[in-house]
């Protein structure tokens, strides 16, 4: 039988606001992160050092469960390859937003880091260990205001690799629309709402207008890899009136693929706000309305968590506490959810 284990452990990089890790999966009470170089901050590599510690963790994995990777919802039967290289790639280090979503850690709607990998992940090819057929994930913060980050996308195009963007659409991207349309990218944007008024109180920012057009070329260039999040906020913008508006604005936008969810870190941040007791309801209008509309629904973690909740108990009134303990179970639990990782 082969030993657990996983492919971010072996040739995966994670490039933190100060630190490099092999990927951006925290669980089990701070587990994860498997920590490669401590007080980063953008400088040039040494990868036989990275794959020096790469390789005596993968060692060590390989005769019992580290305790970085114990109890992570990753670890399968893993074939591991013990070659010199790196194929997934997760961008989490910027902390430079255009917007300042009322959910969003300060950490990230008013940081400052914003150090630059390009010249970072250039040197890895050159060295011959960048390895094709992977991964780049790039979220933040707000990847497009990353520095070099045309070039980067194009860096990834041009050798092999599939760039997935979490995107706020306040600046468009050529080099994104072109990964999409080429079929080598897909782009998330949580745009949660329908009007300017109910976004601008979520964003905090004057920019509605703009992410909708962001939001057309992007399906313009490849309808399948674009994907349109609504994160369901208390008192805000958990009403039909908002969710009808949000599918009529996608349905004129041409948008065909929905996520929706629910917003936790709003609920831990406001501890007296209650969830909206209906929140059974909305996800059946949610699937209503995207079947109506013929548009491919995708339920995000905190959402399914949700639901299931709903096959064992009767609808009630859900505290934030209860999302606080969700988030908690979230992190604590072990079976695979894939879907939370994209
Ligand atoms: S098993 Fe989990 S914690 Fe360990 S490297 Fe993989 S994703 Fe990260």
């Amino acid at each position: 039988m082969n030993p657990k284990g996983c492919i971010f452990l072996e040739e995966g990089i994670n490039f933190e606001s100060n630190s490099v890790t092999d990927c951006c999966i925290s669980h089990n009470d701070g587990r994860g992160l498997p920590v490669i170089f401590k007080d980063y901050n953008g400088e040039m590599i040494d990868w036989e050092k990275v794959f020096e510690i790469k390789a005596q963790r993968v060692n060590a994995q390989k005769k019992e469960t580290i305790y970085d990777c114990d109890g992570c919802y990753r670890l399968f039967d893993y074939q591991f390859k013990d070659e010199k290289k790196i194929s997934e790639f997760h961008f989490s280090h910027s902390r430079v937003c255009n917007a300042k979503c009322i959910y969003c850690s300060d950490e990230y709607s008013s940081g400052t880091t914003n150090y630059n990998t390009y010249p970072v992940i250039k040197d890895l090819i050159e060295k011959g260990y960048y390895k094709a057929g992977g991964e780049a994930t790039m979220q933040g913060g707000e990847p497009t205001l990353m520095q070099n980050f045309e070039e980067l996308v194009d860096l990834f195009l041009q050798n092999g690799t599939v760039v997935r963007v979490h995107s706020s659409a306040i600046k468009y991207s050529q080099k994104v629309a072109e990964a999409l349309s080429k079929n080598k990218g897909s782009v998330v944007i949580s745009i949660d709402s329908s009007t300017n008024e109910t976004y601008k109180k979520i964003k905090q920012v004057d920019a509605f207008e703009l992410v909708c057009e962001s939001i057309k070329k992007y399906v313009e260039a490849s309808k399948d890899n674009v994907i349109i999040k609504y994160l369901i906020i208390p008192g805000i913008n958990d009403n039909l009136n908002e969710i009808d508006g949000f599918f009529k604005l996608m349905k004129s936008l041409g948008v065909k693929k929905i996520a929706v969810d629910i917003e936790v870190q709003y609920a831990r941040k406001h501890e007296n706000k209650y969830v909206s007791p209906h929140i059974y309801l909305l996800h059946d209008y949610f699937e209503y309305l995207a079947k109506k509309n013929d548009m491919e629904l995708l339920t995000y973690s905190f959402f399914i968590y949700v639901l299931r909740n709903r096959k064992i108990s009767k609808m009630r009134f859900m505290s934030n506490k209860f999302f606080f303990n969700l988030v908690l179970k979230h992190h604590n639990q072990k079976e695979k959810n894939i879907m939370y990782c994209r």
